[in-house]
């Protein structure tokens, strides 16, 4: 989900990459799982983050759902998000108190009874990333990352390297599809606003739904080239 906000009023003014050390260190998040609460429809799954989710939890996405994951419209495009669950039905009280004094009513489906992350190794990438953020440089179809400095609320956080925060095997390929993917939307996004007609931009979101997401990926195979295939087809279909 894309934020028109300016980078001086969310991040300390810095733009990072992955070697580059970040003071994002939460020391574990002890006793807090504020960032997993409250966020409404904005935790994002990409492909990769379905591709880890089924092969870790041995599902497939219509069984993830059913009652952990929701699909949304975001800026044109249907993609699913980390559905929101009650916070009793989590299992934890009616409602939690933040690190701030506010209470909140919703947390993630995936969040257990201790107010820990049920699916840790499995976790999406939007998860891993906070609370830094990717910062989009259109000019050069790239990104970096930016640390928002009022999201997290863990005083005296230290520093960390981006990579090692980040906690995903081959980085580079990851970045690298992170990117493709971020431009590729962008591109469907506009494709979808220019005068096409709403049956054919249901049926174009549909078409994409099905390729990146509803059609199973082979989760004992490399998925960054599965990827790359499915988003062939998409751009010579679409443009
Ligand atoms: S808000 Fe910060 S300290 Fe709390 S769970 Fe999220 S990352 Fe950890
Ligand atoms: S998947 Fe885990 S880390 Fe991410 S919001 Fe849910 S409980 Fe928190």
């Amino acid at each position: 989900m894309k934020r028109q906000v300016s980078l001086e009023e969310i991040s300390d003014g810095r733009l990072y990459s992955r070697k580059d050390m970040v003071r994002a260190g939460c020391g574990g998040c002890k006793g807090c799982c504020e960032c997993c609460s409250g966020m409404g429809t904005s935790v994002i799954l990409d492909p990769f983050d379905v591709y880890r989710l089924t092969a870790g939890l041995s599902c497939t996405f219509e069984e993830l759902l059913v009652n952990k994951v929701e699909l949304n419209v975001v800026d044109g495009v249907i993609l699913p998000n980390l559905k929101m669950k009650s916070i009793s039905d989590t299992g934890k009280a009616m409602s939690d108190t933040d690190m701030t004094g506010t209470v909140t009513e919703e947390a993630c489906a995936f969040l257990n009874e201790e107010g820990r992350c049920s699916i840790h190794a499995w976790r999406p990438g939007i998860c891993r990333l906070f609370p830094l953020g990717r910062y989009y440089e259109k000019e050069k179809r790239s990104f970096r990352y930016f640390l928002q400095i009022h999201e997290c609320p863990m005083p005296a956080k230290t520093k960390v390297k981006v990579e090692k925060w980040l906690d995903t095997p081959q980085l580079s390929r990851y970045e690298t599809y992170i990117n493709d993917w971020h431009y590729f939307l962008e591109d469907a996004e506009m494709k979808f606003a220019d005068g096409m007609s709403d049956d054919d931009r249901k049926n174009a979101n549909v078409f994409l739904l099905k390729l990146f997401y509803f059609k199973p990926y082979n989760t004992s195979e490399d998925f960054y080239s599965q990827f790359e295939n499915r988003l062939r087809i998409a751009q010579e279909t679409l443009f």
